[in-house]
């Protein structure tokens, strides 16, 4: 047995409010709890996304009857809410700006809208970025010039990693997290995740090459912070026939990183840096005292949706044989979960933006 403190993800889609069919603050936290994940971060493309006062009260409010672990909500960048954002700051995991794929509330059609975000968003709160590939440079220039932190999501490319790499050789504050899907998975695997339905292979960014999967190992010094990008959506969305883009992810993260471990890929070290300490440090999480994950190292199973908490009913890891299981996660002196049942009520997370 080994004991971890609580992984902090720093990407999470709760869906609520607004899409409850697909998951909502009870059943992604109790999916986080089952991942030994102790405190997420909640992303604001919900429905309506999160973007002023009244929304971010509305999630918050819905995360407070319901979270079972801690949490906080993220604000995202629209075309007219620059001047209103800082002042929601103090009670916001961050702000998110969707610098490419847009949508609703959240577009940005042009760097004219992302000025303003960066001028005035406090600089001492967590700015994250969605920006693939050549837009993710313009985002590094953007923290140049700016002379501020910015936080690239779900990094999936070599040409991302090795620019990152050179813009913090050159002291540019740029840091990044990388998704398990995007470490174990590649192209070649979607037909095998699709199982004749295409949709189930659909994710943003796509699934890369195996070269890319290979120069995100190499340079896992480079990469701040693990995060799963749990994006559920059902099944009977993702075998449609406009299948939305995400992979649930909270309950596989850690399994999949101590089989890593197991594999000789990785070291428990890398995934307290990565899944705790950097998190803690770049969102500004406080630390939560009397909490602690239990992982028995040496069980070996396969991962199926079927044992899973997440209101999504799939995994793209179906099948997959992994070596690490949750026992027992302690969350504030309180025993949260253990052996495949919850010990604490929805309600019981607290925001880690209010303690
Ligand atoms: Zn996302």
């Amino acid at each position: 047995m080994i004991r971890l403190p609580g992984l902090i993800d720093p990407h999470v889609h709760v869906r609520e409010p607004g899409q409850t069919h697909k998951e909502n603050w009870d059943t992604a936290t109790q999916a986080a709890l089952a991942g030994g994940v102790t405190a997420i971060l909640a992303m604001p493309n919900t429905k309506p996304p999160i973007f002023n006062n009244s929304t971010l009260d509305l999630a918050l409010e819905a995360a407070r009857q319901k979270a079972r672990c801690d949490y906080a909500q993220f604000v995202g960048a629209g075309p007219d809410n620059a001047d209103i954002l800082p002042s929601l700051a103090p009670k916001a995991a961050g702000l998110k700006m969707y610098l490419d794929s847009t949508f609703g509330e959240l577009r940005l059609n042009d760097m004219t809208l992302w000025q303003p975000h960066f001028e005035k968003y406090p600089k001492d709160r967590p700015i994250v970025l969605h920006a693939e590939s050549r837009t993710m440079a313009a985002g590094i220039l953007f923290a140049a010039i700016y002379d501020r932190p910015v936080h690239i999501a779900h990094i999936s490319l070599r040409e991302e990693v090795l620019l990152i790499k050179a813009a913090k050789e050159r002291g540019i504050k740029v840091t990044c997290e990388v998704c398990p899907h995007h470490l174990f998975l590649t192209r070649d695997d979607i037909p095998a995740i699709s199982h004749g339905h295409p949709g189930r292979g659909e994710v943003r960014p796509r699934l890369a090459t195996r070269e890319d999967v290979k120069a995100l190992w190499q340079n896992l010094d480079v990469i701040d912070c693990f995060a799963t990008d749990h994006a559920p959506h059902t099944i009977e969305e993702k075998d449609s026939d406009s299948p939305p883009p995400g992979f649930p992810g909270l309950e596989t993260l850690l399994p999949l990183l101590l089989s890593a471990v197991d594999h000789r890929q990785l070291t428990m070290d890398y995934i307290i840096e990565k899944s705790v300490i950097n998190p803690r440090r770049i969102f500004d999480i406080p630390e939560q005292p009397e909490t602690w994950v239990e992982v028995d190292e040496q069980v070996e199973y396969e991962i199926h949706a079927a044992d899973q908490f997440t209101r999504c009913g799939w995994t793209p890891f179906e099948g997959w044989k992994v070596k690490g299981k949750v026992t027992k996660v302690v969350l504030r002196g309180k025993t949260a979960f253990q052996d495949g049942k919850f010990f604490v009520e929805p309600g019981y997370g607290r925001d880690i933006r209010k303690s």
